[in-house]
């Protein structure tokens, strides 16, 4: 914890702040820093309630938390990486491939099978689609389940459905491998309860424009309630342009070493367009992505949703392929 005093702080405030600190956080070590003091070995969680306490003392500037202090949960296995199951996680790169939202039988089945073919370790199967428009294409709901249970039967492949309500959560997870928490949804946070509750695995994606902070507390919610195993993805702040590669490589990295869960990319949603999606797959690869999040289909034209940014399987083919070559 690194406590920032005002430029203004009397000498009499500093001493009341340590007094207050010593009663709050007994045992606890402190220390100086810059214009400010820090204390160390306090229980990780054990700070939450005493910043706010802290912050409005006389001559405090403000607090800052350590990503350990923060999110005790999310950081506890110290950059170690924790696999889950489902997803085949060992130490491979993976591919979660499949439309951006399942449409009808027939496409969606036929895009599983091309998938499964094509080296896809798991499918898309979103029921629910966010929109920003209340009139575009919402997904097709529950009426869906059938259609992706049968995908799910004839390639093998685990589901990954995306989750928009809590109300959703008891029949998603009796039909899916892993709840997809979306960009939307990262700060919904009574979705993230329900979901850590369910006990399923989560990948949850970083909300647009959301820090690396905001992105691992949400991850906490989902540790504190339950969630036991974690994937995170980077999907970008849909900000592309020649200057912005659309990612945030940096931020990937910094998630990947301060939990050591796998962090995927998804260049779809960040790219927006088919060609600048596959470029940017391979860069997310080389930058050090787990595995991708990526928009395939065998239709992209006929698609009702981002089929402008969903990449043909006969690409997705060569792309995979171009990517475990790099890595052998
Ligand atoms: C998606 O992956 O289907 C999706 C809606 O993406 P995002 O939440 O990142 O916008
Ligand atoms: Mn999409």
């Amino acid at each position: 914890m690194l406590i920032n005093f005002d430029r203004a702080a009397s000498r009499q405030q500093k001493a009341a702040l340590k007094k207050r600190l010593a009663a709050m956080f007994p045992g606890a070590r402190a220390g100086t820093a810059g214009g400010g003091l820090t204390l160390s070995g306090f229980s990780p969680g054990g700070a939450a309630d005493a910043v706010p306490l802290l912050e409005n003392m006389p001559g405090v500037l403000g607090v800052e938390l350590a990503a350990a202090e923060l999110c005790p949960l999310a950081c506890a296995s110290g950059g170690r990486k924790i696999f889950p199951r489902p997803l085949n996680f060992r130490g491979g790169f993976v591919f979660i491939a499949g439309p951006c939202a399942v449409e009808d039988e027939a496409s969606y089945l036929a895009s599983a099978l091309a998938l499964k073919a094509a080296g896809a370790h798991a499918l898309r199967a979103p029921l629910f689609k966010p929109r920003s428009s209340p009139y575009a294409f919402p997904g097709i709901g529950f009426a869906g389940l059938k259609i992706i249970a049968r995908a799910k039967k004839t390639t093998g492949l685990p589901l990954v459905t995306e989750a928009t309500d809590p109300r959703q959560l008891e029949k998603l997870a009796a039909a899916c491998d892993v709840l997809q928490i979306g960009a939307r949804n990262m700060r919904n946070y009574e979705l993230l309860k329900e979901a850590g509750r369910s006990g399923l695995p989560v990948l949850l994606k970083r909300a647009m424009r959301a820090t690396l902070k905001e992105w691992l507390l949400s991850a906490e919610y989902l540790l504190k309630y339950g969630t036991r195993n974690l994937v995170l993805c980077e999907r970008g702040d849909s900000v592309f342009s020649a200057y912005n590669p659309g990612l945030d490589f940096a931020l990937m990295r910094a998630a990947q070493k301060l939990t050591g869960l796998p962090v995927l990319a998804d260049p779809s949603h960040a790219a927006r367009e088919r060609s600048l999606a596959a470029a940017l797959a391979l860069k997310a690869a080389r930058a050090g992505a787990d595995g991708l999040l990526i928009e395939v289909s065998i239709n992209p034209g006929q698609a009702l949703v981002d089929g402008k940014q969903t990449l043909t399987v006969e690409t997705f083919t060569k792309l995979a392929g171009a990517i475990l070559c790099k890595r052998k």
